[in-house]
């Protein structure tokens, strides 16, 4: 089976000084859970200004936590203002970066085209994408559950190759930060028609290998049904992985 991932997207929270503190809590928690945790992977998305102190931290340590940052730039380098770029993170030991989330797409007008360079850009560097679709309250009532992610996924999925490891995560806009997650019945639907598009587009071996996340409203008391359906491979977790104890709970979701 695909190694299941839970991922932490701290989103714009915890300072470089509380990723310290908060990066150590949650390897202690983790150990201490009495878990086989080496059959989940756990990995945290904080905010690009702690991801020096994140590194240094679990490097040093070696602490069972794989990191990322939340965003990257399309371009290489050059005069683009604010913007961070793969082989920076590649740098850093980023071992990921989210392309595409909803609130980029829709508080930074990130297009498909956009996001499709950025995955380009993230694969140049062997930074592994963790790749962001999702359809919206109005987009579900128009055109059913999966019309949206898939041609998000199509898009963001034409420079890529069968060589390419990346994830992809299946974030109903409605369900984010709403309190009104997805049922593990709709997460499944989506995730089997984005298999579908993987395998479609890039083959069996990768669309067997590839993992998709359920996000939007994860918690410890709904993520083991999600855990239980066949093509859904762990959560991208925003509000509840900010709760140490509630973020390892859901990594410990049997
Ligand atoms: P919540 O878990 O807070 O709903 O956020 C989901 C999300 O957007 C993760 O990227």
């Amino acid at each position: 089976r695909r190694t299941p991932l839970m991922a932490g997207n701290w989103k714009m929270n915890l300072d470089h000084l509380q990723a310290i503190a908060f990066v150590q809590k949650l390897a202690w928690s983790l150990k201490d859970a009495r878990h086989d945790f080496s059959t989940v992977e756990v990995a945290v998305f904080p905010p690009f200004t702690d991801l020096r102190s994140v590194q240094t931290l679990i490097s040093a340590d070696k602490l069972p936590i794989t990191f990322g940052a939340q965003d990257v730039s399309a371009h290489q380098s050059g005069a683009y203002t604010g913007e961070i770029s793969a082989a920076f993170l590649a740098q850093l030991e980023c071992q990921y970066v989210i392309i595409g989330h909803s609130e980029r797409r829709t508080l930074h007008n990130e297009t498909d085209e956009v996001v499709a360079a950025k995955v380009t850009a993230a694969l140049g560097h062997n930074l592994v994408p963790v790749i962001c679709v999702g359809e919206t309250a109005a987009d579900l009532a128009e055109h059913g559950p999966s019309a949206v992610p898939v041609a998000q996924l199509r898009a963001a999925l034409t420079g890529v190759t069968n060589a390419a490891d990346f994830v992809v995560a299946y974030e109903p806009v409605w369900a984010i930060g709403s309190g009104q997650a997805a049922t593990p019945e709709q997460a499944e639907q989506v995730a089997s028609a984005l298999r579908a598009v993987v395998n479609e587009m890039l083959g069996q071996d990768v669309a067997d290998k590839t993992r998709i996340l359920y996000g939007g409203s994860v918690k410890a008391s709904n993520i083991a049904g999600f855990m239980r359906e066949p093509n859904v491979d762990g959560a991208l977790i925003g509000g509840a992985s900010l709760d140490i104890a509630e973020f390892s709970s859901i990594a410990r979701y049997q």
